[in-house]
């Protein structure tokens, strides 16, 4: 697959190409030491946190939950729970959007169909509204409000009906291999990952290799998508 001569969509994950990761790490660590409390544990120690988080980000793949659930509480059967103390705790707080994202949208806007293309709960639409987002949007392809999560293809298929395109018109931008990358190439979307939050800090070249494009951030990413699309 190669970056789309004829685009008409662009479906954009959340965490990480807009909103900092950090946010979903900041309610992991809350869950885990809710949990922990309950075991009459202490908090759990940061640098362990962060070896089991590296490490999942390493290799673009396997269930960081059922890793931080085994690993740090102990019992693998607490990553549902974990699941949902998460959810519970995970916002979007104001001075979190990446500078980079409106500027990115604004040179989308009015060429392209815009789509939300994300492992989201529902608030992120209050805080993509907040941040001046939501203005350009045009698909938004949740999880928690379509029904259907990454990587299954469904909400990919969703977002692109919606957006009336076939998947060679249209990319999806995301930093995740697992679950943006390579469920978007095996429908024929383009594809470009964001190296930031949840990607690796150095991908390794066969991981390079699988998206059509890798950037460490939308600067400069609009004209590139664009160069093939007529005006
Ligand atoms: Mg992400």
């Amino acid at each position: 697959m190669t970056l789309p001569q004829d685009l008409r969509a662009v479906f954009l994950d959340v965490g990480g190409p807009v909103y900092d990761d950090e946010n979903f790490v900041a309610a992991v660590l809350q869950a885990l030491d809710e949990l922990r409390a309950d075991q009459g544990r202490g908090p759990v120690e940061r640098s362990d946190f962060r070896a089991v988080y590296d490490r999942i980000r390493a290799q673009q793949g396997g269930s960081l939950r059922r890793a931080l659930a085994a690993e740090l509480l102990g019992d693998p059967q607490l990553r549902d729970a974990l699941h949902e103390r998460t959810r519970a705790h995970w916002h979007h707080p104001a001075g979190t959007l990446y500078p980079d994202v409106l500027p990115f949208l604004a040179q989308l806007r009015g060429r392209v169909t815009v789509g939300v293309l994300a492992n989201q709960e529902r608030a992120v639409v209050d805080a993509l509204t907040r941040d001046g987002v939501a203005d350009s949007v045009d698909v938004w392809g949740v999880s928690a409000i379509v029904g259907h999560e990454k990587p299954s293809p469904e909400l990919f298929t969703w977002c692109l009906a919606q957006a009336g395109a076939r998947p060679e018109q249209a990319v999806h931008i995301g930093n995740r291999l697992d679950t943006d990358v390579r469920p978007a190439a095996a429908l024929g979307l383009g594809t470009v990952w964001v190296l930031r939050g949840e990607a690796p800090d150095e991908p390794t070249p066969a991981q390079l290799a699988e998206p059509d494009l890798a950037v460490r951030g939308l600067d400069g990413l609009a004209a590139r998508l664009l160069a093939g699309t007529a005006v």
